[in-house]
């Protein structure tokens, strides 16, 4: 059975993680490839812009039509490629990507329409301005495995409303999701060179970044997001950077245990903990340690972990047999420095190499490597905390700064402290489902990332604004034009007095600013 990404000369081999057979074989794109797409790309994107939005929004409305039709078909080719469980293909990508193209549908005319900018200050109010956003012209998306159809959906589809073309770097791993996407687009009568993937490893998403894009959105690792942003800023590339995380769940003393263990179980393991947003780190008042990590234990042992496409599976394999290995060396590091395995802990190898039996670690530091770095996988640890006020210190304390989650019976208390965590989203008690809420903004603070996706800032991120700005009074000289002199200087400041000063100060400037316009202007 293959175990591992192949390629062999210049074609990726698709591989269904849970059983190794072989998906597809696709051809890699190369770099004269990846240009070609983007210059197609190029030329197709003035057209479909002058479309106008409200077709575009009918285009939208057709894919949307369309996904629902094939919901079924589409959660299947995700679970062959990227091995998540059937209910979790429909629920955390195909019903993420309906949602999104409805938010679109229903608010892309209103937040992207022009918009009048009112002026406050005197002289402004001489003009009118006015907002117009602009698509920036092709967009780059490079994305990531683990939710291979709402990652690159979601991005593409603000994308395109806002009438940008796309060339999309799907992961190697997960290609022919990304194919399925573009035959759906194509379906709804996106024209072809609108939307593009271009096959291929980390070359070929190099070579995008290097091809004449206006903008790349990129979602993957910390480090190759350092690297993207860094050949980025060579051109002055804007880009957003959706990163990695270490999410923290913080228990309260207050909270319901059952519930809350629950959630963790859920938060750390779904996706088999591949997602960006999992629980990776569990902070839990010391009043409720014991039985909270009891709880967790007990709950794990349940979940049935095997084949994504039975539907009775909880758990499916991690993508790779190397992210396995990751996840291995993290659980050792934490045993050897003392942390207690409550559950699982160990391969699963009479299921296949890429599976790894869903992990409760108690007792552990924050010495740990599995407390500090990026797990990716099916691991849930937890540590005692002795108040609210150390819950924060230790969620605050990580390069990452994604999402977090508070869980507490008291609803002001949480949100008190979710002001406190450093992290682009905080849920008082829920995880990761704000990643479906398509109104809300997704992205993170320090390593986590830079920018927005989802959401009017996601859709914000799609164009450039411009300020368009008429003067009413076409005819006049401007008073702040040259002819400066002692006169001028102290009608400015008696103007300034009257704009922001108080009282008699600002009576005074009145009238030392009313002899500014007998002025001689050049
Ligand atoms: P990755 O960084 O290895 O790869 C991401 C993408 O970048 C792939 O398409 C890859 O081929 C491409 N790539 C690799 N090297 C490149 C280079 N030099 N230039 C251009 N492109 C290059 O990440 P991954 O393993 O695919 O995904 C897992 C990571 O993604 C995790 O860290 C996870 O937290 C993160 N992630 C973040 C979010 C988010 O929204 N913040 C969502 C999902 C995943």
């Amino acid at each position: 059975m293959a175990t591992d990404l192949q390629i062999a000369s210049q074609r990726i081999v698709s591989l269904n993680p849970a059983t190794g057979e072989v998906l597809r074989e696709i051809e890699c794109a190369g770099e004269s490839e990846v240009r070609d797409a983007v210059a197609r790309a190029r030329a197709a994107q003035p057209g479909w812009a002058e479309l106008g939005l409200r077709r575009r929004i009918e285009i939208l409305r057709k894919f949307q039509a369309g996904l629902y039709a094939r919901k079924s078909e589409v959660a299947a080719v995700i679970t062959r490629e990227a091995g998540k469980p059937l209910a979790e293909a429909l629920v955390t990508e195909v019903l993420v990507v309906l949602d999104a193209a409805r938010f679109l549908i229903d608010n892309a005319w209103s937040l992207l329409r022009d918009e009048p900018v009112p002026h406050a200050n005197i002289v402004a109010k001489l003009k009118s301005g006015w907002l117009v956003r602009e698509p920036h012209g092709v967009i780059g998306i490079i994305s990531p495995w683990n939710y291979p159809f709402s990652i690159p959906s979601t991005e593409s589809l603000a994308a395109l409303v806002a009438g940008n073309a796309v060339v999309l770097k799907p992961s190697e791993l997960t290609p022919v999701v990304a194919l399925e996407l573009a035959s759906l687009l194509q379906d709804a009568g996106l024209p072809r060179d609108v939307f593009q993937v271009v096959v291929g490893e980390g070359p070929a998403g190099a070579a995008l970044l290097g091809a004449p894009i206006d903008k790349l959105v990129f979602t993957g690792s910390v480090g190759t997001g350092k690297r993207i942003a860094s050949a980025a800023a060579e051109r002055l590339l804007p880009v957003v950077l959706e990163l990695g995380g270490k999410d923290p769940m913080l228990v309260l003393d207050d909270a319901d245990v059952d519930v809350a263990s629950s959630a963790a179980v859920w938060g750390a393991f779904v996706n088999a903990g591949q997602a960006c947003l999992s629980v990776e780190r569990c902070y839990v008042h010391h009043s409720l340690y014991e039985s909270f990590a009891k709880a967790c234990a007990e709950k794990t042992r349940q979940l049935r972990v095997g084949n994504g496409m039975d539907a009775h599976t909880d758990v499916g394999p991690m993508i790779r047999e190397r992210q396995v290995r990751i996840v291995e060396s993290h659980v050792e590091d934490a045993r050897q420095r003392g942390a207690r395995i409550l559950a699982g802990g160990t391969r699963l190898p009479q299921l296949g190499p890429n599976y790894y039996a869903p992990t409760v670690l108690a007792d552990v530091t924050h010495e740990m490597r599995i407390m500090r770095e990026e797990t990716f996988g099916p691991v849930l640890p937890i540590m005692a905390c002795a108040n609210d006020e150390e819950a924060v210190r230790m969620a605050n304390d990580s390069e990452f700064g994604l999402a977090a989650s508070v869980w507490t019976r008291d609803r002001g208390r949480g949100e008190r402290l979710a002001r406190r965590i450093h992290a682009g989203t905080v849920m008082v008690n829920d995880v990761i489902s704000c990643f479906g809420i398509s109104e809300a903004p997704h992205g993170g603070v320090k390593a986590s990332g830079v920018g927005r996706t989802h959401g009017r800032f996601g859709l914000d991120e799609m164009v450039r604004v411009k300020y368009v700005d008429t003067d009413r009074l076409p005819g006049k000289k401007k008073v702040w034009w040259h002819g400066y002199g002692e006169s001028f200087r102290q009608q400015m400041e008696g103007f300034l007095d009257m704009q922001f000063g108080r009282g008699w100060g600002r009576m005074r400037g009145a009238l030392r600013a009313a002899g500014v316009v007998r002025r001689k202007r050049l």
